[in-house]
């Protein structure tokens, strides 16, 4: 078999983010504002604090404005919610992104949803989560939001496929399997409790990633001719699958960095376009 074709997350994420920097434009041009992203960060995390810096970056590169609140680790769980609350309320903020994972003491489901919908530019709350349950325009889960697009650039039609997501967090695993589901594919989810996981692996057309340990999916897993798409990222930086072994079998892959990761922060910076169209509108 030939090696699998490389899903560049990269090129799709460049050209997504050049849609949104003329989508800005035009928004800034016709109102006056620029579409504002407002990103909270509670605590100094090393991961996070880079993961914020390379967002609001990223807007500013395509003509956004950003607002940076940066919270002590101490924060509790009221004085986030209070915080999220008013840039709920601020006219001025068109997109509101809490940096996950939040301190210990805080009720990170309780900080999200202070998040009024209209601002769910992460598709973070139980409102979004719902409409995209029941196939309703939207904000996504950004991550998953850029797995589809991923799989619609490579010409991927999950519909009657079996799509098999490893992971069930509400951020990932879930949304992603959910939208896949719209589409049609007939879907699995595994995690950390599902017996003969490598078996069920092998009977999938669709592999998504979404665990969070270095190479956890291995060469005999992957059906050959599979589509696999890998959204672990962890220091390394390292994907959820052994990629030189997943090659030699898939069809398509998608490369740890320059596959997924790029998508995630395309998809969020979309999102806050579309929300400033729709607050105006
Ligand atoms: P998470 O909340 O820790 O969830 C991990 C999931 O994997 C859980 O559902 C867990 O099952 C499952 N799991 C753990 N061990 C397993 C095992 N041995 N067999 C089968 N399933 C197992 O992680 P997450 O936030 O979804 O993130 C997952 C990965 O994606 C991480 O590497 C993260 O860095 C990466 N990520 C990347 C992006 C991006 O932009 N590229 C965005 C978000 C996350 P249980 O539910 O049973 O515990």
């Amino acid at each position: 078999m030939r090696p699998a074709v490389l899903m560049d997350g990269t090129a799709l994420a460049a050209r997504l983010m050049a849609q949104t920097a003329e989508r800005a434009a035009a928004f800034t041009e016709r109102t006056g504002v620029r579409p504002c992203l407002a990103t909270v960060l509670a605590g100094q995390d090393p991961a996070s604090v880079s993961y914020v810096k390379m967002k609001q970056n990223r807007a500013r590169r395509a003509g956004l404005d950003s607002r940076d609140v940066t919270l002590p680790g101490q924060v509790s769980t009221g004085e986030l919610v209070d915080m999220i609350t008013g840039l709920s309320h601020d006219p001025a903020v068109h997109g509101i992104l809490l940096q996950h994972p939040v301190p210990a003491q805080v009720d990170e489901r309780a900080a999200f949803e202070a998040i009024v919908p209209a601002k769910d530019v992460d598709g973070v709350t139980m409102h979004s989560f719902a409409a995209m349950a029941f196939g309703l325009p939207g904000p996504v889960s950004a991550t998953p939001g850029g797995i589809m697009r991923l799989l619609d650039r490579y010409d991927v039609d999950p519909r009657g496929q079996h799509a098999v997501v490893i992971g069930r967090s509400p951020i990932l695993g879930k949304p992603v399997g959910m939208l896949l589901l719209a589409r049609d594919a007939t879907v699995t989810y595994c995690h950390s409790k599902t017996v003969g996981l490598p078996g069920i692996v092998a009977s999938a057309d669709i592999v998504i990633a979404a665990v969070g340990r270095p190479e956890f999916v291995r060469r005999d897993w992957i059906k050959p001719g599979a589509v696999v798409v890998d959204a672990g990222y962890s220091p390394g930086p390292t994907g959820d699958v052994a990629f030189a072994e997943a090659t030699e079998r898939a069809r398509l892959i998608t490369p740890v960095p320059g596959g997924v990761g790029p998508m995630t922060i395309a998809v969020l910076l979309s999102q806050v376009v579309d929300a400033a169209l729709a607050q105006t509108s």
